[in-house]
């Protein structure tokens, strides 16, 4: 995850009073959120708050009505997806989006963005080394497999991009304890090899145990920010 902001001081992330929804419908109503380079942010809230609506805000999916996005210093307002993309930011969002025709293997070198044959095949093992039952299935049909293994497919497709970013929106949902367990090793494992990681999350407990900073949304803003102990303290 080296990278050029890395160490200059300008946020991987920053957004300056993002306003953004659908049509007539305002979602969010004004978001301040700075991340620096390497941290984990757990963005946490009730089921519609606009969790979802933030994470599509930051990729590019929809594009804010006012405010100022930047990548790596770069103001990025309103750029389509894939060029927010190109510049390292990676969504692995509800649902998974995995080409159910394709294998294992095929869906993850699919992913793997302007890299050449050698490149795609480092990250492709890279991706095995982080989630060995993908290499045990590979040749397997990218849907054939569990829920859990499905979203081990999904992030591993996000890792195939070589991103600097992955916002990760509820990964664990609908899954059991112990293969969140796994997602949740795997998402450390990222962490500590300084990758910048956005944590969408309804299960708190688990968010704010890998978060370095915590945001609680509520109704389009931030109610409540804070370290993670503070959060998980915070009776409100
Ligand atoms: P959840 O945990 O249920 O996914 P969330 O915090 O991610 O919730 P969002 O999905 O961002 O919330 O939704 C925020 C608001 O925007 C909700 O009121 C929702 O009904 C509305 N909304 C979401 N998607 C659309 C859409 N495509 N068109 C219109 N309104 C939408």
């Amino acid at each position: 995850a080296a990278s050029s902001a890395g160490g200059t001081g300008v946020p991987l992330l920053d957004l300056q009073g993002i306003c953004s929804g659908y049509g007539q419908a305002r979602v969010l109503k004004g978001i301040d959120l700075t991340i620096p380079e390497g941290q984990a942010v757990a963005i946490l809230g009730a089921n519609g708050a606009g969790k979802t609506t933030l994470a599509r805000t930051i990729g590019g999916a929809i594009a804010p009505t006012s405010g100022v996005l930047r990548i790596a210093g770069e103001d990025v307002s309103g750029r389509p997806p894939h060029r927010i993309a190109e510049l390292g930011v990676a969504h692995c969002m509800e649902g998974r989006r995995i080409f159910p025709t394709l294998t294992v293997q095929e869906n993850l070198l699919i992913a793997a963005r302007n890299a050449d044959a050698s490149a795609a095949r480092e990250r492709l093992g890279a991706v095995y080394d982080l989630f060995p039952v993908l290499a045990e299935r590979k040749d397997q049909g990218g849907t054939s497999m569990s829920g859990g293994q499905q979203q081990m497919l999904a992030i591993g497709r996000a890792l195939m991009a070589r991103p600097r970013l992955i916002i990760f929106d509820e990964i664990s949902l609908g899954l059991a304890p112990v293969v969140m367990d796994k997602l949740y090793e795997a998402l450390a494992v990222l962490k500590q090899a300084g990758m910048t990681l956005i944590i969408i999350e309804q299960d708190v407990d688990r968010a704010l145990a890998l978060a370095d900073h915590a945001y609680v949304l509520e109704h389009g803003v931030f109610g409540l920010s804070g370290a993670p102990s503070q959060i998980a303290a915070d009776p409100r």
